[in-house]
């Protein structure tokens, strides 16, 4: 694959041309959120300055062509993963609101008392608690896919792990943490066998896989805009088209109604059953520009790249004495999280910032992931298609003062 044009691409990226504490920005920290290029925030401003109204409503030219651009957004997103129909693409706020709405409507239906929910044990936090929040309510239990030391999930149980109780199976494509890539498509199958559906969390995988939903079997597949270089508050549920017909609505109110009585109301069918009120119309609007962003860079070239920081970064990393990496999966996105003998991650996060090197400390929404590795916390750093090996470098220094400093 040819090359990124890495110095054309930061031109997008206003923030990273801005001294940031009187130094050039290093970031880090796309796995938290991506920056926003410039052309999808000019396409967001030209919508919001030109061409706004609320959507799927009334006859004006305004209405009709606002509602236009917002459904061309769901065509990218359809395109984007392979799903089969726009009808399957519901606009949500985000990952944890797709998650959300699958608990609380699918699992409100097909999850009952004595029943399990099986999730890997490198869920986030948005993969975890709405189904705990179900089980309480319904009496069922959370069981978990271990993993091992390296961070990969031990699959060898897996076929007894899901029984007969199982009804549904949550992993994530890509964890947030430790980079490590998730064969789904083995765990989908594995799940089918059993007549079980399975969700894949994609927010991690979106911004640096090709993702086929079909390719996958996946029976809901979720993300974020925000994480693909699109903005906040704008979020996707894809879902077989059978599972999502068969859910029932989830917040009721204006657009998601076919005809409302004092007596009964009825629903319109899926996704608008699922989008109740006034959707996020720019933030989809600039998710879909996002998506063709990504698509013209190309997601092969992007993966390239990636790698190549990846690999680069391992070594450099990995030179360093009493620095350990958290995650050394065989297959990981461009994702390192690691630890530093007797210095806080905390400590390491404020350090790296005061040198513009913008990096993630913490659990990272994932405590049982810290609690399986007995770490309190790790410093991650995570790569783009704009980063360079220079910000590798800069990583690497302010990583020796960080070390000069608690010498
Ligand atoms: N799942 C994973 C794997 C994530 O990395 C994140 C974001 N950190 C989420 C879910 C939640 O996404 P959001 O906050 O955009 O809903």
């Amino acid at each position: 694959v040819l090359p990124l044009d890495v110095p054309g691409i930061r031109r997008d990226f206003p923030a990273l041309t801005t001294p940031f504490h009187g130094k050039p920005l290093i970031y880090l920290d796309s796995a938290v959120s991506s920056l926003t290029p410039l052309p999808v925030v000019e396409r967001m401003s030209r919508y919001q300055s030109f061409e706004h109204t609320n959507v799927h409503r009334g006859v004006s030219t305004l209405s009709q062509e606002a509602t236009d651009r917002f459904e061309e957004a769901r065509e990218k997103v359809r395109a984007f993963i392979n799903a089969p129909s726009v009808k399957q693409i519901v606009w949500t706020r985000g990952t944890t609101e797709s998650i959300n709405l699958v608990a609380q409507t699918f699992g409100r239906r097909n999850v009952h008392a004595g029943d399990e929910i099986l999730l890997s044990a490198m869920e986030h936090h948005a993969d975890i608690v709405p189904w705990q929040l179900l089980a309480e309510e319904r009496g069922a239990t959370l069981r978990v896919i271990p993993m091992n030391d390296d961070g990969e999930l031990i699959l060898d149980g897996l076929d007894d792990l899901i029984n007969e109780r199982t009804r549904l199976v949550g992993v994530t494509h890509v964890s947030n943490v430790l980079g490590t890539i998730n064969p789904v498509k083995e765990i989908i199958a594995r799940a089918h066998a059993k007549g079980v559906p399975v969700l894949v969390d994609g927010a991690q995988a979106v911004p640096h896989l090709h993702v086929d939903v079909v390719d996958l079997d996946a029976d809901f597949y979720v993300f974020s805009g925000h994480k693909l270089s699109g903005p906040t508050g704008i979020g996707v549920l894809y879902g077989k088209r059978e599972l999502l017909e068969a859910m029932p609505p989830w917040h009721g109110g204006g657009s998601m109604i076919l005809s409302v009585t004092w007596e009964k109301t009825t629903y319109a069918p899926v996704p608008a059953r699922f989008e109740a009120g006034t959707p996020p119309i720019a933030q989809a609007i600039g998710l879909g520009a996002a998506i063709d962003y990504v698509t013209a860079l190309g997601l092969d070239r992007i993966a390239a790249h990636e790698h190549a920081l990846l690999a680069y970064a391992t070594e450099r990393l990995q030179a360093i004495p009493g620095l350990r990496i958290i995650g050394t999966a065989r297959e990981k996105a461009s994702v390192i999280s690691f630890v530093l003998d007797g210095i806080h991650p905390h400590d390491i996060g404020s350090i790296l910032d005061h040198e513009g090197v913008v990096v993630r400390a913490g659990h990272h929404c994932a405590q049982p992931v810290m609690t399986r590795f007995q770490i309190p916390a790790t410093t991650r750093a995570s790569f783009a298609y704009f980063n360079t090996r220079e910000d590798v470098d800069a990583l690497v220094s302010g990583i020796l003062k960080v070390q000069e400093i608690f010498q």
